[in-house]
């Protein structure tokens, strides 16, 4: 453990021998003071790729000059505008492209997956959730269950951390799933969850759920662009994301969904429009619906374009980096540097700083998020004039996420000085 906070010069020399530290010039970095802002709210809201302006004038010029017939002539024929995301986004998920679309929005679409994947029937009725989930998951879990006429009272089971500790451990989740048995009917984890940072064994809670007999699916909001999946192979049901978080594609952005390859086919209950319909035979506009036998079948509606040629320019940036393989390894670098530095500057300030996320890096993604015991609000202050972006949760919750794309080791040896200067 660094008994001292890293000095910027150390800082420098380890982003100098990073071929992936020229990443951050393919962003606009927020400024301050005419300086660049240390800015660790890529959890909340990515950075705009400088690719994005061009490629949202491609969509705007080829809407000029072809009007409707953009649809097929422009240069990435709007038709099949939605095509151009299922590699990309199979290789983030760790899926076939078959099993992945980009539509819609997140809570949009967590809402017509569990229309598929929560189907009350007899003593089934129950789904299993972490408390403190995200509230738009948790309204979306409980006006499901309303929607069936149930009773959330009793149909939502919430876990919690055991007494005194913050995380959820996966042997409780899974005796949590065993102890539901027959009564499941559908698991819905945040899978890397957006207060603690704690990244969940989706394996191991999949398993467990098919093991009983119930769906399980993911909301993978504060994973997707963050941390690898094998979303397929691990025989996940169903998820789904946002792209405005870790995959730097705008204020919101289009969202993704994965529905696993088993189900395309079955006869799951599913909300449809033309966009789901088979096709090579849409635009033969007939009254009955056949499916395209895909994740797509999920789709309602006509891509919204403007909105995805961010979400493109975007994802050509993660290929360029080698992947979520490449960005993981830089990631379990920089988040290791800044645990290491809050460490240090807490004990040579003697603050207490108490950094709730797994202490394991393959339990968390890049976000740390640090209590302050006995400061306040004064220290989200000092460290915002400094020009430090971070989440501020009260009491003295700090949530930051050092992103592998544009975030560097400077970022967080300056971020050590700030800090200690502000403690003291
Ligand atoms: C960010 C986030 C959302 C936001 O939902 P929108 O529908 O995109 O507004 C929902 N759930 C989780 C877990 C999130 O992290």
């Amino acid at each position: 453990m660094l008994s001292t906070i890293p000095t910027v010069a150390d800082a420098r020399k380890l982003d100098a021998a990073d071929p992936l530290s020229s990443f951050r010039e393919k962003f606009f970095v927020p400024q301050h003071k005419g300086k660049d802002t240390m800015y660790f709210t890529g959890n909340s809201l990515g950075l705009q790729p400088r690719s994005a302006a061009e490629a949202l004038k491609t969509e705007l010029d080829d809407w000029a000059q072809h009007g409707v017939d953009g649809h097929f002539n422009a240069r990435n024929p709007w038709m099949h505008y939605h095509e151009l995301f299922s590699e990309s986004l199979a290789s983030l998920a760790g899926a076939l492209p078959s099993e992945v679309v980009a539509m819609n929005a997140l809570t949009v679409n967590l809402h017509l997956l569990l229309v598929s994947f929560y189907k009350p029937e007899g003593i089934r009725t129950k789904i299993l959730c972490e408390a403190k989930a995200f509230p738009s998951d948790r309204y979306a879990l409980i006006s499901q269950i309303n929607f069936h006429k149930l009773n959330p009272d009793e149909n939502l089971i919430e876990l919690s951390p055991r007494e005194g500790e913050h995380c959820l451990r996966v042997e409780d989740i899974e005796q949590a799933i065993f102890d539901a048995g027959d009564t499941l009917a559908t698991v819905m984890i945040g899978g890397v969850n957006y207060y603690t940072g704690q990244l969940h064994n989706i394996q191991k809670i999949t398993s467990a759920a098919k093991q009983v007999g119930a769906m399980c699916g993911f909301d993978l909001a504060h994973g997707m662009g963050n941390v690898p999946f094998e979303l397929h192979d691990w025989g996940v049901d169903f998820a789904c994301w946002c792209s405005y978080k870790y995959m730097n594609s705008g204020p919101g952005a289009v969202s993704g969904v994965f529905v696993h390859e088993r189900h395309h086919n079955s006869e799951i209950p599913r909300f449809e429009g033309w966009w789901g319909h088979d096709k090579s035979s849409r635009f033969k506009m007939n009254p009955n619906y056949v499916s395209m036998g895909t994740v797509e079948s999920w789709q309602l509606s006509n891509a919204p374009v403007l909105n995805m040629a961010v979400h493109k320019a975007s994802l050509e940036i993660f290929q360029e980096a080698g992947g979520m393989t490449a960005l993981r390894e830089r990631s379990l670098r920089l988040t290791g540097y800044l645990e290491k530095t809050v460490q240090a500057t807490a004990s040579t300030t003697g603050a207490k700083l108490e950094i709730i996320t797994p202490k394991n890096p393959s339990e968390r993604g890049c976000q740390l998020s640090i209590v302050a015991h006995g400061q306040g609000r004064e220290l989200y202050d000092k460290l915002s004039d400094a020009g430090v972006v971070v989440d501020w949760r009260e009491p003295a919750v700090i949530r930051m996420a050092p992103v592998p794309l544009y975030n560097s080791f400077e970022d967080i040896a300056q971020f050590g000085h700030i800090l200690s200067a502000s403690l003291s």
